[in-house]
């Protein structure tokens, strides 16, 4: 096969005890290690089936296990056959070959000889017989490995000689006549630039016409994913948005749309002249952005909205799209088959933003709260359309931009003709093909057995470091000592019982749903209006809190930002996915590691002891110290920490934007007219205290939440409401600290304070 490097490290694995014996059969598995690796293959032993499961546990590069039937003093095969079991648990296709004398094989229990792949009699037959038995097997297990374009790709591009179409740089050719494009080559290496193909290499296929190997990509990965058809996009889900908006909405056609909604959808909604009304997912004490009530989704709910919202009122119309983000950037997801119930009544198609959920259909942890549920055939026709849209990048092993979207039909008709349109509208005519291939790679790692092994360890280690952090707290707080917490249950059930926590058994947490289900009316949560199982928390996004709000939303006597700890990991080189006032979000995404954990909490003890010392900004955030010396350089990390609370105190920051977050502004044209006049020219910029009663010109989106505060079109509000008031509380805290200025889009920071663009 042409994918075949001699230098990878592909290993054969032989489980055997007698290696080291002086007997024939030992001197037969010796000479077999050798005659392997005179073929290139490097073949590791195993003196024990515990051995050979450690090396399964580390070593993806396996390709044929070569299994004794014989281990001594285990007359029935115990060991043996629970290796074999441990095996088919996560590779459903591995070779496994069984060495066993002859007679013995006659007396190997079907079910044992149904999972093998066939013996190996080592003292018969010659040693270039069993070689290239194993050589075969190999190569039809990578064969097998390979999804179809990823296949053909590397078939392709091992295989052409000259190109004569784009890329310019031909296989990468073009680079390698200029300096700096030679350190590109160097750097990136032949294998990605020869990749780097386009659609008129027809053996590929198209991407456009979902024709050749990557038509089929697509047809497996609706057949992995659990959709009727599955279309990548190598735009990300920014675009994989847009493209499900415009195949849904018509211009000036209503929407149902989440106000916890990511920039695509805005743009979207401009797009398509679409007319929105919002649904207004909670907030709890710590400025976290919970889910929308099961009540706002009820068909008489959805219709007050839509009568009662400016851009919809006196429409009269039923929506033709309901967009719900699952799971939402801090990690709740909802029960979306309770979801679509709800919304049933009300709309034909639903929208299922799971930028953040991939993962989810391949762990029994999730059961019901993602999209693509079960198999399409069990599903319900007369039910609402349903469309997922999946950043594969994210949160599933995939290269940045790789998206898919998933389809289920229902009710509502969607003609491949009819939506390839919207499709081709959006996609590039030259996407990238290692993208392509990545986004095929990761069905092929989710499918079978491997994506809930591959999950399962991610979820086993963000519970190992919950419990690890809540642990750690209650030591702290043993000696009345301040510590991180994690945004989680206190307790749960197991059985009858009620257990705290850090004291629950791991495998509970990992495998229990109910560990992290959102009970209505539990007080760790914060969210109102809940029903049980309509919402939970994916426990590998874990959010870390820091001290300083209390659980009715009040800032509390003392208190440490967390942007203080931001700062700090990175200078200990960890970066965290979002930070907010007092709370910090980690992703335990598939290959997260005891180690890599393992420094963050070290880090995070650092940090307190740090702080606790008043260590001086000199030494532990010396970057920050250079860039602003007047302002820090004679203060310590508490001493910042205390005046960066008291400034939130005086402007009362976090109550602002709770404040901004927990009511709709009032809009005055939908986002396609916004964004007409802003191409026309209309409007200018102006600062805040200029913008009182004006609308706002593009949205208003500050990080975090990183949810737009404003839609392009809406109004700013006067002086002293939410809007405002919030953005002059986070103008006052980036003028008193430089270096932690706030990014907020829509908004531009100049000398003289904020300014944004307004009608
Ligand atoms: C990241 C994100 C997107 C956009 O995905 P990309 O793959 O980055 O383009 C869409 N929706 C939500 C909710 C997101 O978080």
């Amino acid at each position: 096969m042409a994918a075949q490097d001699p230098a990878s490290p592909v290993s054969v694995l032989l489980v055997c005890d007698k290696l080291n014996d002086p007997t024939p059969l030992g001197r037969a598995g010796r000479a077999l290690a050798t005659d392997l690796k005179n073929h290139h293959i490097a073949a590791a032993t195993a003196p024990s089936p515990a051995d050979a499961e450690a090396e399964l546990e580390v070593n993806p590069h396996l390709q044929t296990i070569i299994l004794d039937w014989d281990m001594r003093q285990d007359p029935d095969h115990a060991a043996p056959r629970a290796l074999l079991r441990a095996i088919r648990a996560r590779h459903a296709r591995l070779p496994v070959f069984l060495l066993a004398e002859r007679d013995d094989a006659a007396h190997v229990p079907a079910e044992v000889m149904a999972e093998a792949d066939g013996f190996i009699w080592l003292l018969e037959g010659s040693m270039e017989f069993v070689s290239s038995r194993i050589l075969a097997a190999m190569r039809r297990y990578r064969q097998e490995l390979l999804p179809p374009m990823f296949g053909a790709l590397i078939r392709f591009a091992d295989e052409a000689e000259y190109s004569w179409h784009t890329p310019g740089h031909t296989g990468g050719a073009a680079f390698l006549r200029s300096p700096a494009g030679r350190l590109f080559y160097d750097y990136f290496g032949e294998r990605l630039l020869r990749a780097d193909l386009s659609i008129s290499v027809t053996e590929l296929g198209s991407l456009l016409d979902h024709t050749g190997p990557i038509g089929a990509a697509e047809r497996y990965a609706a057949h992995v994913f659990g959709a009727d058809r599955s279309y990548f996009v190598t735009n990300g889900t920014s675009t994989a948005n847009r493209v499900v908006m415009t195949a849904s909405i018509a211009r000036g056609e209503t929407v149902l749309a989440d106000r916890n909604a990511h920039k695509s959808i805005e743009h979207g909604l401009a797009l398509t002249g679409a007319h929105p009304a919002y649904l207004l997912p909670q907030r709890n004490h710590l400025g976290i952005i919970g889910p929308i009530p099961p009540a706002a989704f009820q068909a008489e709910s959805v219709a007050h909205t839509i009568a009662v919202s400016r851009l919809t009122r006196g429409r009269a119309q039923r929506p033709v799209l309901a967009i719900v983000t699952n799971s939402t950037y801090d990690g709740l997801c909802y029960n979306a088959a309770r979801v679509e119930e709800l919304l049933a009544p009300s709309v034909d198609r639903i929208l299922f933003d799971e930028a953040w959920f991939g993962h989810a259909r391949f762990n029994p942890l999730y059961r019901d709260h993602y999209a693509m549920r079960g198999a399409p055939r069990q599903m319900d026709r007369s039910g609402p359309s349903i469309f997922a849209t999946q950043s594969t990048h994210k949160l599933l092993a995939a290269l940045s931009q790789a998206s898919m979207i998933h389809l289920r039909e229902g009710r509502a008709k969607i003609e491949p003709v009819r939506f390839n349109e919207s499709l081709m509208m959006h996609a590039s005519t030259s996407p990238n093909y290692a993208i392509i291939a990545s986004a095929d790679v990761s069905s092929a790692m989710m499918d079978g057995p491997a994506g809930q092994r591959l999950t399962s360890e991610a979820i086993a280690e963000a519970v190992s470091f919950r419990q690890t952090m809540a642990r750690l707290r209650a030591e702290f707080a043993t000696r009345e000592e301040w510590f991180f917490g994690v945004w989680q249950p206190d307790t749960v059930r197991d059985g009858g019982t009620e257990l705290a926590f850090m004291e629950a058994p791991s495998a509970l947490l990992a495998e229990n749903q109910e560990c992290w289900a959102l009970a209505p009316g539990a007080a760790w949560h914060g969210f109102a209006g809940l029903e049980p199982g309509f919402c939970m928390l994916d426990p590998i996004k874990v959010t870390l809190t820091m001290p300083g709000m209390t659980q009715a939303g009040r800032l509390d006597a003392t208190g440490i930002p967390a942007p203080l700890l931001t700062h700090y990991l990175a200078a200990h080189g960890i970066t965290p996915e979002k930070t907010a006032n007092f709370s910090i979000l980690f992703l335990f995404s598939i290959g997260v590691t005891k180690g890599k954990w393992g420094s963050l909490v070290n880090a995070l003890l650092d940090f307190k002891r740090d702080y606790d010392a008043n260590a001086p900004l000199a030494r532990v955030l010396p970057t920050l110290c250079a860039a602003h010396p007047a302002a820090y350089g004679a203060l310590g990390l508490r001493d910042l920490g205390e005046a960066m609370f008291t400034a939130m105190r005086a402007t009362d920051y976090p109550e602002r934007l709770q404040e901004a977050y927990n009511f709709l502004p009032e809009p005055e044209m939908i986002p396609a007219e916004a964004h007409d006049r802003l191409i026309r020219g209309e409007g200018g910029l102006a600062p805040l205290a200029a913008l009182a009663g004006g609308v706002a010109a593009t949205a208003v989106v500050p990080y975090p939440p990183g949810i737009p505060l404003l839609m392009p079109g809406e109004n700013f509000g006067p002086v002293d409401g939410p809007v405002l008031r919030y953005l002059a509380a986070l103008e006052d805290f980036d003028r008193r600290f430089p270096g932690f200025a706030h990014d907020t889009h829509g908004v531009e920071p100049a000398e003289s304070g904020y300014r944004a663009l307004r009608y």
